[in-house]
Formats: structure tokens, C-alpha cells, sequence
């Protein structure tokens, strides 16, 4: 089987049986993602124990690749700590853009994104659950940091 027929399997896998999909009950943050070029909604809830993503949801509509690519990120990151989640995206946002990337191989699943990368207008379809991700640990962030100063 070719690299980019797997890939594309991945990709159908996520998108037909998304991982972690549905609400989460009592969630540290809920922030919602939009990408106006192709319509793609999502709803993006986790919880943190201490510094790591304990649980992580997400609900909403939009295309394959949106889709998948959120259902490969909660896999990803669930269990990681906030700085390995945000390390992660930055190495995603790589592979997903620059075309030197090499395909890096710590990424697992994840580099079955890289085909993106020959369908430019795509690469926001793949991306939204993780800027929605950065906001969500940004505001459970600033949640913590509110309750801190009201105790
Ligand atoms: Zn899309």
C-alpha cells in the first residue's frame, strides 16, 4: 500500500468514526471554532488536571478534513501537558505548510495531515481545531488564574 493511500485511509477513518466526539460535562474551558472559507464548525471542550489535558471533546460540523483532523488532534493530545499539546501544533502547523518539512516521524498519525499541504485552501479545514485548541488552553488559563485571585 502507497504513503498516500494510508494516509488517505487515516483520514476516512477519523472522519467517518471521529474519536472523542460529543460534550464533556464540567469542562475547564469550551471555545468555539469557525473557518468562514469552507464553513467548518466546531465546539472544542477539555478539562486539565494540573498542567495536563485530562479530557478532551469536540462537537460540530464541517468537512472530512476538519473533521478528521480534530478527531487525530484529541487522540494526540489527550494526556499531554499544555506546552507538549502547543509544541505539537507548532510541528502540525509545519507539516500542514511548509513543503521543506520533512515528514517527521514522532508525529504518528498525525502525518497522514501532510497531503493537506498540495490543497492550500485546505489547510485551514486542518488547522481550526488547533487554533481552537490554543484559545481553550488560553481560557482555562485565564479561568484558573481567576479563581486564584478570588480566593
Ligand atoms: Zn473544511
Amino acid at each position: 500500500m502507497e504513503l498516500n493511500d494510508l494516509y488517505r485511509d487515516v483520514i476516512l477513518d477519523h472522519n467517518r468514526r471521529p474519536r472523542n466526539f460529543g460534550n464533556l460535562d464540567s469542562a475547564d474551558a469550551s471555545v468555539e471554532g469557525f473557518n468562514p472559507l469552507c464553513g467548518d464548525r466546531l465546539t472544542l471542550r477539555l478539562k486539565l488536571h494540573d498542567d495536563t489535558i485530562s479530557d478532551i471533546r469536540f462537537e460540530g460540523q464541517g468537512c472530512a478534513i476538519s473533521t478528521a483532523s480534530a478527531s487525530l488532534m484529541t487522540e494526540a493530545v489527550k494526556g499531554k501537558s499544555r506546552e507538549e499539546a502547543l509544541a505539537l501544533f507548532e510541528r502540525v502547523h509545519q507539516l500542514l505548510t511548509d513543503d521543506a518539512a520533512p515528514e517527521p516521524s514522532e508525529l504518528g498519525k498525525l502525518a497522514a495531515l501532510s497531503g493537506v499541504r498540495e490543497y492550500p485552501a485546505r489547510v485551514k479545514c486542518a488547522s481550526l481545531c488547533w487554533h481552537t485548541l490554543a484559545s481553550a488552553l488560553k481560557a482555562a488559563d485565564l479561568k484558573s488564574l481567576a479563581a486564584v485571585s478570588t480566593e
